[in-house]
């Protein structure tokens, strides 16, 4: 019974293909644009390479498999996904609520292209979202991002999921941060998943996808028309590097949340700190939510040094953080939120852990941050 399974069992069945003797276990990716036609219209065939391609129909099984989704689609980054769905489902005349505190870039893109055509756009941050999602209406939608990018704030999924269904409003939820294997939105009662499979799903710093996971077929028929009439496709070959990559996912994604919650607790009693959010340390304001909903805390943490110069000289120091604007990657990695115009602190950090051994990345980044808090 694939229900009884562990995280890691589940990723790997998800990847494996169906077992066809003599054809690949991995099957390798198929680069198509055009395809033989038959002489009679037959729509069960691919025919043409932005409305359908095998290797994006093996990840979509995956990732629908991983999110308990009834389907899922594929888009050539975690913005083309979101922008999509955003496209489809906000009407002009309704209200989008976005997150105030999440990724910035979705909120640029409301404000930029969804405001203009008609769209009232409402920024609320994580501990707003449910009050503002109270005041709702329906068709109305609301974009909830949780543990949230960079601040690692939560959303109470299931209230939130339970005021959206009492407005009659649409709830997606944005699950880049906490993968498939740290929360389950569908399951707290989301109508739509959004993520950028960039980050830990893909976890090697190399490559851009995102993808949409949802269970009701005329949302998710319409999105894969709008997909097909906008274009944001995945190439093939990287929809196989993202299928690759998830059969390690369980691996990876659990030396990630063990290093985060090490770093997390090294951290915050360190003189340099000012403070600390990890949703997974105990006194963290967000814990108690984070386990209601959570099964894993996730790889990223969230750090207040003294300044701008206090991260640089955090970075100058280490030997196993490298400077990246990324997450979830094998490396390690640390990035200066300000310099994006993230609303935080100037000395402030996402460090993104990677899968070293936890002893090392303790060892290391301990002694790179100045006691002096310099
Ligand atoms: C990175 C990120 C995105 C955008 O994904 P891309 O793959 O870079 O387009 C969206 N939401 C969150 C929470 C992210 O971290």
């Amino acid at each position: 019974m694939s229900g009884t399974y562990g995280d890691s069992t589940r990723s790997i069945k998800a990847v494996v293909s169906e077992a066809i003797p003599g054809q690949p276990i991995a099957p390798p990716p198929v680069p198509a644009a055009a395809y033989h036609l038959p002489a009679d219209e037959d729509d069960s065939l691919d025919s043409y390479g932005r409305s359908s391609n095998p290797t994006w129909r093996q990840l979509e099984s995956a990732l629908a498999q991983l999110e308990g989704a009834a389907a899922a689609l594929t888009f050539g980054s975690g913005m083309a996904a979101i922008t999509s769905v955003l496209r489809t489902v906000a009407e002009p005349g309704r209200t989008i609520i976005v997150p105030a505190d999440g990724y910035y870039q979705v909120r640029a893109y409301a404000n930029e292209f969804l405001a203009p055509r008609g769209v009232t756009v409402v920024e609320a941050r994580c501990s707003e979202m449910c009050d503002a999602a109270a005041a709702a209406g329906r068709d109305d939608v609301v974009l909830a991002e949780t543990p949230s990018n960079p601040g690692l704030d939560v959303v109470d999924l299931h209230r939130l999921a339970m005021t959206c269904r009492a407005r009659g409003s649409i709830l997606v939820v944005d699950n880049t941060t906490a993968t498939p294997l740290g929360q389950q939105p569908l399951s707290l009662g989301a109508d739509l998943v959004v993520a950028s499979a960039t980050k830990a799903l893909a976890g090697h710093h190399d490559v851009l996808a995102g993808y949409v996971a949802g269970s009701h077929p005329e949302v998710m028929e319409r999105l894969q028309r709008e997909r097909l009439l906008s274009g944001p496709v995945l190439g093939s070959f990287e929809a196989w590097l993202v299928l690759r990559s998830l059969g390690s996912l369980g691996l990876r994604f659990e030396r990630q949340c063990q290093n985060a919650a090490a770093v997390a607790l090294m951290l915050r009693s360190h003189p340099a700190v000012k403070s600390v959010r990890y949703p997974g340390l105990p006194d963290d304001p967000a814990h108690a939510v984070a386990t209601m909903q959570m099964r894993r805390f996730g790889g990223v943490v969230a750090v207040e040094l003294a300044d701008r110069d206090a991260v640089h000289a955090l970075v100058g120091r280490s030997a196993l953080l490298v400077a990246a604007t990324s997450f979830g990657g094998i490396h390690s990695s640390v990035d200066r939120r300000a310099r994006w115009g993230d609303p935080v602190p100037e000395g402030f950090a996402r460090l993104s852990l990677g899968i070293e051994d936890t002893d090392d990345l303790l060892s290391d980044i301990e002694q790179a941050l100045d006691p002096a808090g310099r």
